[in-house]
């Protein structure tokens, strides 16, 4: 089921350029209505059901409803996410509530080094192996098949 947006809690992210749930689409879903300052999905069928949308959103506005292999029918499920943590909560039919908390960094905000400071030679892109192996792989090489002629 694609992504909607409960209009009550969106303040259209208070006018900035461009809303967080805009910036974070990768399928560019998401518009913002200038007139109300609602965002909306604009085309649901395309949508991935990623959750970027509703992960990013600084006031749980997007919602997904989920499929039952992910969650029981009926049952909402609200992101609030931190800096190195996202909680999830779960809320069922009859009401009962379930929160489950995990950490999604391994580096502070802003610290993290792109190749994860592995060394990867000035011959990478004509490497049949991995970025960054074979020395993220704690090996001296990556193990290959000997082809014969
Ligand atoms: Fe509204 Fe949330 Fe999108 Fe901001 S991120 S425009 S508050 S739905
Ligand atoms: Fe876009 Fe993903 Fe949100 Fe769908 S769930 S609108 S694809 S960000």
């Amino acid at each position: 089921m694609p992504s909607f947006v409960i209009l009550e809690k969106c303040d259209g992210c208070k006018a900035l350029d461009k809303t967080a749930c805009q910036h974070i689409c990768p399928n560019d879903l998401i518009v913002l209505n200038k007139e109300t300052m609602k965002a909306f999905n604009c085309e649901p069928e395309m949508c991935w059901e990623c959750y970027n949308c509703v992960k990013i959103c600084p006031t749980q506005a997007v919602e997904v409803r989920g499929y039952a292999d992910f969650v029981p029918l009926g049952a909402a499920v609200t992101p609030l996410r931190g800096t190195d943590t996202i909680m999830w909560t779960v809320k069922f039919r009859n009401g009962t509530l379930k929160r489950f908390k995990f950490p999604i960094r391994t580096t502070e905000e802003g610290k993290a080094v792109p190749d994860g400071g592995w060394g990867t030679g000035t011959d990478d892109l004509k490497s049949p192996v991995l970025f960054t192996e074979p020395d993220s792989a704690g090996l001296p090489n990556i193990p290959s098949l000997k082809v014969t002629q």
